[in-house]
């Protein structure tokens, strides 16, 4: 199928390519996006992501349709804008202000890309193409190392940015022959908002798309129904299928 716009989140979109939100969706549990996959789980809309949202509609000049679509950002009491919405406008105050940052989200916006990795048909939707870059604009809490599994890890690398990375470098490769840097474009939502630019080394580019090509054709084998999809068994899912017996029982 040919992506559009409308079409680029629609299920059979879904189906037919892997994207890096899917892919980290297979990393975090299998079942859990063979469940989304088929329509029995769904991603709950928080309101950070929300946030994400507003500013991306302000930097597409669509800001006045998605304040149409979306009621529940206004106080039904006095029709003003939330909290988390009122700090969303001034983080695009912020943007504006600087006019770099602006300049590098503020270029081709929501560029579809297609191609293929290891096999696996993959689909990316670019947030802001420049003459020289790509470029993901990020809403972050902080760019601070973060706790994951025991682990501390680079917030990039906890949100699985690099992955990000190596998958829109590659298939953005494939359809034009450019190898063009991938940077991020980050705000924070700290009390005094800080705003940073990123741009991954081929190193970490390379390493992330080793990780894709060793992953993505066993996700691809699931999703074809070759391979049982196996659950993490502490996601959000799996809490929700849960159902406990004399087996299940723990010993301490
Ligand atoms: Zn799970």
């Amino acid at each position: 199928m040919k992506l559009t716009k409308r079409n680029y989140y629609s299920k059979k979109a879904d189906i037919e390519y892997m994207s890096y939100s899917q892919f980290k969706t297979f990393d975090e549990c299998p079942a859990k996006a063979m469940a989304i996959l088929k329509g029995k789980h769904k991603i709950e809309e928080t309101e950070a992501m929300l946030v994400g949202s507003y500013i991306d509609a302000w930097l597409d000049g669509e800001l006045r349709k998605f304040r149409e679509q979306h009621p529940e950002i206004f106080n039904s009491r006095t029709g003003e804008l939330k909290a988390n919405f009122k700090l969303a406008e001034d983080l695009c105050g912020v943007i504006k202000k600087d006019e770099y940052l602006y300049s590098q989200l503020k270029g081709k916006r929501q560029v579809i890309i297609t191609g293929n990795i290891a096999g696996v048909p993959f689909k990316g939707k670019i947030d802001s193409l420049t003459a020289e870059n790509i470029v993901d604009g990020k809403v972050l809490k902080d760019c601070n190392d973060t706790w994951q599994n025991g682990e501390k890890k680079p917030f990039y690398k906890a949100n699985g940015y690099d992955i990000q990375g190596a998958i829109y470098k590659t298939i953005y490769k494939q359809m034009t022959g450019k190898n063009l840097p991938f940077r991020l474009g980050v705000v924070t939502k700290e009390k005094y908002p800080d705003k940073r630019i990123f741009e991954f080394s081929d190193e970490t580019i390379e390493t992330a798309l080793q990780e894709v090509i060793a992953k993505a054709p066993v996700y691809q084998s699931i999703k074809n129904g070759e391979l049982e999809p196996w659950h993490c068994g502490v996601c959000d899912y799996c809490r929700s299928q849960r159902k406990l017996s004399e087996e299940t029982i723990e010993i301490l």
